[in-house]
């Protein structure tokens, strides 16, 4: 440990990774980290060392997603996956309650999920700025929900801090990363010889106690520091917040609405794989005997027809109006709303998006350049 460091860090040989899996799992933790399963990073089981993604990089652009090998030694050279956090937390299907006929009345039993401590290793900086952005949404003042609210407890988060960024990334503009600065129970900086950890919480520094650390001079945490800042300076994508949201809505009838229009499939990709967005439907299943049903929690989108339609009448009928609801809500009203951007800078809905639309670009044509049509 170095007592110099603003929180205690300590340096873990390579060799010694497989201690910190241990140590979690002797404190009752299943872990979960990065995978690469299907031609992609995902989420997975870590019960040894080698189920990492050792020697893998990903590469990201519009519209495109790529793995490549680079037989390196590093654990967590990609940076992320289409999943981000919020499967843990908001899951795909919830089930709420049950309803059950007695009689001629009913009686109503919710189902809270079974909570499983979990360690998720390899968090990045902008996702864990995404879960205070959904612990505002689900957590916030006297209606918690309770299902989010037993899995977000059941979290340990080993944070790793970024040092190259991907091509989508713009983490740096919206000040979420690329460093993780709170919200973690442990963090990692990864080197080609060794790790740089400090712990962020009292069960993070219980797991760090058990580990074979060796002391780090401040020459080492400045050099960290100097990569984790060159990782920012290398982003070129970034989102000029300075104007938003007020620049966004005189943007309003815009003819790069209808642009965007044209190439949007309402897909819902960039809804899916964002890690703020959380709209959902409910799902009605009842059993056949007409005596019980379940209430489910789904995952819904604002680009879906369905998602528009209350009272006999869609309110938002076309892609259009869609689109422009979802980049206004996530940059606009979601400030007004939460006090806080719906957007982390995680670049997840560019790469994912098929016809490659980037809202670094939509915004900024939307908030810099004239409207063309209008000064016809
Ligand atoms: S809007 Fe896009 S870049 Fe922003 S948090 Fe969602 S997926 Fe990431
Ligand atoms: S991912 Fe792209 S095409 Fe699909 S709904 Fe989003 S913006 Fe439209």
């Amino acid at each position: 440990m170095h007592p110099s460091s603003p929180q205690f860090s300590g340096r873990l040989a390579r060799d010694d990774f497989s201690h910190l899996l241990i140590a979690l799992k002797q404190a009752g933790y299943q872990i979960l980290g990065p995978v690469v399963r299907d031609g992609a990073i995902t989420w997975g089981e870590i019960a040894k060392v080698d189920d990492l993604p050792i020697g893998w990089h990903d590469h990201q652009q519009p519209g495109q997603y790529r793995l490549e090998q680079k037989g390196t030694q590093r654990f967590f050279d990609v940076v992320h996956g289409p999943e981000s956090l919020k499967r843990e937390t908001f899951v795909l299907r919830e089930p709420l309650l049950t309803i059950e006929r007695r009689n001629k009345s009913f009686s109503v039993q919710p189902v809270l999920p079974q909570s499983t401590p979990t360690a998720m290793l390899g968090v990045r900086a902008c996702d864990l700025a995404a879960l205070t952005i959904q612990d505002r949404i689900f957590l916030h003042d006297q209606f918690s929900d309770p299902y989010y609210k037993t899995r977000r407890e059941s979290l340990f988060l080993i944070a790793v801090n970024c040092t190259r960024a991907l091509e989508t990334c713009f983490c740096a503009s919206m000040d979420t990363g690329p460093k993780a600065k709170s919200g973690f129970d442990l963090v990692l900086t990864e080197d080609d010889e060794d790790f740089i950890l400090e712990a962020g919480s009292p069960a993070g520094d219980e797991i760090f106690q058990k580990l074979p650390l060796a002391p780090v001079s401040d020459a080492r945490l400045k050099q960290d520091n100097n990569r984790i800042e060159a990782c920012a300076a290398s982003q070129t994508r970034k989102i000029d917040a300075s104007r938003l949201p007020e620049i966004l809505y005189e943007a309003y009838d815009h003819s790069r609405w209808d642009e965007v229009a044209n190439r949007c499939l309402a897909c819902t990709n960039c809804t899916m794989v964002c890690p703020t967005c959380f709209c959902h439907a409910v799902e009605e299943q009842p059993e056949l005997t007409q005596q019980k049903s379940e209430h489910t929690r789904v995952w819904d989108s604002c680009f879906t027809p369905d998602h528009g339609y209350i009272h006999g009448k869609n309110f938002r009928p076309t892609i259009k109006d869609r689109y422009r609801m979802w980049l206004t809500h996530k940059l606009g009203t979601w400030v007004d709303q939460f006090g806080m951007s719906g957007c982390v800078g995680c670049g997840r809905c560019i790469t994912w998006c098929p016809v490659g639309i980037d809202l670094t670009e939509e915004i900024h044509i939307l908030c810099n350049q004239p409207d063309r049509a209008k000064n016809k």
